[in-house]
């Protein structure tokens, strides 16, 4: 089975109550890139990548589309059942872009699911569980609503919750996570998120004015080497998000004993087929991870919970996806959805969903199949 066509779409994803507010950005709608593998026995796949704006991480909407533009036309005709090869054969036509290459990773493991006829979590190397723990992400806001929406989320079931800080005194920040305390306690687990902003002495004081309330500090600071500078000093473990940008800087810093786990987003590893390597390297240290993505819909959702279901469960930090956020499914009957703060492992092969091909109208881009 090869790679006869790829088709490339975008679409638009407006936030539900929004806008979303993290420490480096504000985003009201989502530009995401979906993509179409269409293999010569005519099966599909889908793959997805939607940056969460073009400051999250170095990465934006339209420089995936140009990433794929580059390497789309080198991929017709390529066997479709190989990934590790194919990560290969991607990265020899463009260096980095790893958050474009995942989309066309994912699309193949879901044309490879409906091939042999199994989940991608099978291809994973099996789902340990089929309910994946979610946690819910509260966007930077006023302390007594933070507090009241995360009492809300504790008692329907979700087993972590994140608290966005930055962008604002520290003093508020601290209230913040203060306020969530007394309300949830040790309801939750609960990560505390500062996307880069914080400076080193901001992170030590949130550190030690709260050193009986055991959250994790995700990102606090910009680089790795202003949280290596003030690691030992911290009363909180640190997780690193934004700046674990590949399997070889994921390497470093848990060679160096810069962290205690990760919040991984599945396209900035550059998707399953590295995922799953991350996943075992967390799993030989017992470091605890999530299975995110930066946003988008049904696809990289379901990607992320396949991936999720294999992790092992005391590992497991969950799998973030936007829907709470995005008022439409791609598959109307089988879109992936948080209930009582778990998602379900979609069922069939491959991904376990099947876009409503309508919503996305003309492909921006199309490859092969005599385009
Ligand atoms: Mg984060």
């Amino acid at each position: 089975m090869r790679i006869a066509e790829i088709h490339v779409y975008s679409h638009q994803l407006p936030v539900v109550g929004g806008p979303f507010r993290i420490a480096t950005s504000v985003v009201e709608t989502l530009d995401t890139t979906l993509v179409k593998c269409v293999a010569d026995n005519g099966l599909v796949g889908w793959g997805e990548t939607c940056p969460v704006g073009p400051t999250y991480q170095p990465h934006h909407a339209t420089g995936a589309r140009a990433a794929i533009a580059e390497i789309a036309p080198g991929l017709i005709g390529a066997p479709a059942l190989q990934p590790l090869l194919l990560r290969r054969r991607m990265d020899g036509m463009l260096n980095g872009h790893n958050y474009a290459k995942a989309a066309i990773d994912i699309a193949i493991y879901d044309l490879m699911g409906k091939h042999y006829g199994v989940s991608v979590a099978d291809l994973l190397g099996g789902a340990a569980t089929e309910h994946v723990p979610s946690y819910y992400s509260f966007g930077v806001g006023e302390p007594d609503e933070v507090a009241r929406l995360a009492a809300e989320k504790a008692a329907e079931g979700y087993p972590r919750l994140q608290i966005k800080i930055g962008g604002r005194p520290i003093e508020t920040d601290i209230e913040v996570v203060r306020k969530v305390w007394e309300r949830v306690g040790c309801k939750v687990r609960l990560a505390v998120d500062g996307n880069r902003s914080l400076t080193t002495g901001d992170c030590l004081r949130i550190s030690r004015e709260c050193p009986e309330i055991p959250f994790v500090l995700e990102q606090p600071c910009n680089t790795l080497e202003e949280i290596a500078s003030i690691r030992r000093q911290l009363q909180h473990g640190v997780y690193i998000d934004e700046r674990g940008v590949d399997l070889s800087t994921v390497l470093s810093v848990i060679g160096q004993g810069l962290c205690d786990g990760f919040a991984m987003k599945l396209t900035r590893i550059g998707g399953l087929q590295q995922m799953t390597a991350f996943r075992d390297i967390c799993e030989a240290r017992s470091l605890p991870h999530s299975c995110d993505d930066a946003w988008g819909g049904d696809i990289i959702a379901a990607a992320c919970t396949h991936i999720g279901a294999t992790v092992l469960p005391r590992l497991n930090e969950g799998v973030w996806i936007a829907a709470p956020y995005i008022e439409t499914h791609y598959d109307p009957e089988n879109g992936i959805a948080i209930r009582d703060g778990h998602i379900m492992l979609p069922e069939g092969p491959g991904l376990g969903v099947t876009p409503d091909e309508a919503l996305f109208g003309d492909p921006v881009m199309s490859f092969g199949g005599g385009n």
